[in-house]
């Protein structure tokens, strides 16, 4: 079974993209990036910042978060990065290099297909 680690940006989560609700809905409905886990039964497991500018803390913080999960046996089997980050980050390069050399799980670029085209 895959479990879902969901990665975005500090300055946008629960902020701007109030709830991080997309992403949750588009894995619910198995939207977006999601769809390709359509009739699985992949798990979504946290949603976690990049610990804030220039990234420097992701991989500290993807320790952390085994520290936390092992006892309870939940690691994540992939990550996902969030558009907030890999469409607005002026240090995306940086920051999913590090996620991608580090992680030692399957990195995706793309959570939630739900991006208006425009404002008005
Ligand atoms: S490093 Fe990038 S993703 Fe992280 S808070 Fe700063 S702008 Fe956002």
């Amino acid at each position: 079974m895959e479990k879902i680690l969901i990665i975005g940006c500090k300055n946008t989560m629960d902020d701007v993209c109030i709830g991080c609700s997309r992403c949750m809905v588009a894995f619910n409905r198995r939207e977006g990036v999601f769809a390709q886990y359509k009739d699985t039964d992949a798990q979504l497991l946290g949603i976690l910042s990049c610990g804030g500018c220039p990234g420097s803390s992701i991989v500290q913080r993807l320790a952390q978060l085994k520290l936390w999960n092992m006892p309870l046996g939940e690691l994540p089997t992939k990550i996902h990065v969030g558009p907030c980050l890999s469409d607005h980050c002026p240090y995306v390069d940086d920051v999913i290099t590090k996620i991608q050399v580090k992680a030692g799980i399957d990195v995706i670029e793309g959570t939630h297909p739900y991006t208006p085209e425009k404002v008005f």
